[in-house]
């Protein structure tokens, strides 16, 4: 690897730089290598994938609220579908009063 992208040294968002153990490699799919940093500064995360193409390096960072833990945890579960989505709205939809309340006891 060349040198490594600004987004894993240093925090997008206050531009403290990131101690050593706040960056966490994740894994490597083939759509890059995946990051999870979290900085001590401000408090807030970002997970930055990481691709390198002949010699320089792209990064793309999304600022997220998921933990390292969390990113662990979720990282090989299957995405939900379109029609998991779809599902859940209509189920919302119909019985949002039985949800609520569920959520209120
Ligand atoms: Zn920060």
């Amino acid at each position: 690897m060349s040198l490594p992208s600004r987004l894993i040294v240093e925090c997008p968002l206050c531009h403290a730089s990131y101690q050593q153990e706040a960056v966490r490699a994740l894994g490597e799919t083939t759509a890059g290598k995946l990051f999870h940093c979290s900085c001590g500064t401000c408090g807030r995360s970002m997970m930055a994938l990481m691709r390198e193409n002949t010699g320089y390096v792209s990064t793309i960072g999304l600022v997220t609220d998921q933990t390292v833990n969390d990113a662990i945890r979720l990282a090989d579960r299957t995405p939900i579908s379109a029609d998991e989505c779809i599902g859940a709205h209509v189920l919302l939809e119909g019985e949002s009063q039985d949800f609520l309340e569920l959520l209120q006891k």
